[in-house]
């Protein structure tokens, strides 16, 4: 079943498209990587599917999913690091997409939140202030934040951004087990698409006008050829 539609979709700003003719589904359960150099559009892209930005031109059909139940993990770099807050407030601020940002917390919210820290095995940082935490910690609790708003898809902008190798790996293990056990569809961008880091299903390559969908396997054929 189909979560979102994207058809002969423009996107950009003033008037001027930076993606246009763009056709893709996210499907449930999917995991889709976004690839594409800097300046092709992949932020614009997300901005578009969380309804951030207006289609220029086509149209974003939410098929069933609502678009502020959609959890987005922003790039770790965008997120004040000296912001006074601790990691149980940052990742209970994630249910607050769906209640139009009233700034109420219930019972259920904490519950909620303390579930999706338990799930990233980060119970033990609720009390630490994010400001302390090393990048692979930050990155964890800002996926428990992204899980908070959502039980069907997540974005993430650029996850494994100045990751070492292992927190890399252990961010993307927590990643795929969110996708393969809990059927959370994932769009991912990402930089860097190497062996070891073939991980979706299937990509989403934008090159200038042009533009790539399809699985994986194809699109590394595609690449050797
Ligand atoms: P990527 O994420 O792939 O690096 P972006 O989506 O950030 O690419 O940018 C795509 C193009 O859109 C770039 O040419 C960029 O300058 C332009 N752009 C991005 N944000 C804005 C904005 N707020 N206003 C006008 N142009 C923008």
């Amino acid at each position: 079943m189909n979560l979102i539609e994207c058809r002969n979709l423009a996107l950009g700003y003033n008037g001027r498209a930076v993606l246009k003719g763009l056709n893709f589904n996210v499907e449930e359960g999917d995991f889709i990587c976004i690839v594409g150099e800097n300046g092709s559009g992949k932020t614009t892209l997300i901005r578009g599917l969380l309804g951030l930005i207006k289609p220029l031109k086509g149209k974003i059909t939410y098929c069933n999913l609502k678009k502020n139940t959609i959890g987005y993990m922003p790039q770790e770099t965008h997120v004040d690091a000296h912001f006074p807050a601790s990691v149980f407030e940052i990742v209970l601020s994630g249910t607050l997409a769906q209640k139009h940002f009233k700034p109420f917390y219930t019972a259920v919210d904490k519950k909620n939140a303390l579930q999706k820290l338990s799930l990233l095995n980060i119970a033990n940082l609720k009390k630490e202030s994010f400001a302390d935490l090393s990048g692979g910690q930050r990155q964890k609790v800002l996926l428990a934040r992204s899980l908070c708003a959502t039980s069907k898809m997540i974005v993430l902008d650029e996850p494994s951004n100045n990751l070492d190798a292992h927190s890399k790996a252990e961010l993307y293990q927590l990643i795929i087990r969110l996708n393969r056990e809990f059927k959370i569809a994932v769009i991912m961008v990402t930089h860097d698409l190497d062996h070891d880091n073939l991980i979706s299903d299937k990509i989403l390559s934008l090159r200038g006008k042009d533009f790539f969908f399809g699985s994986t396997k194809e699109y590394v054929r595609m690449l050797h050829e």
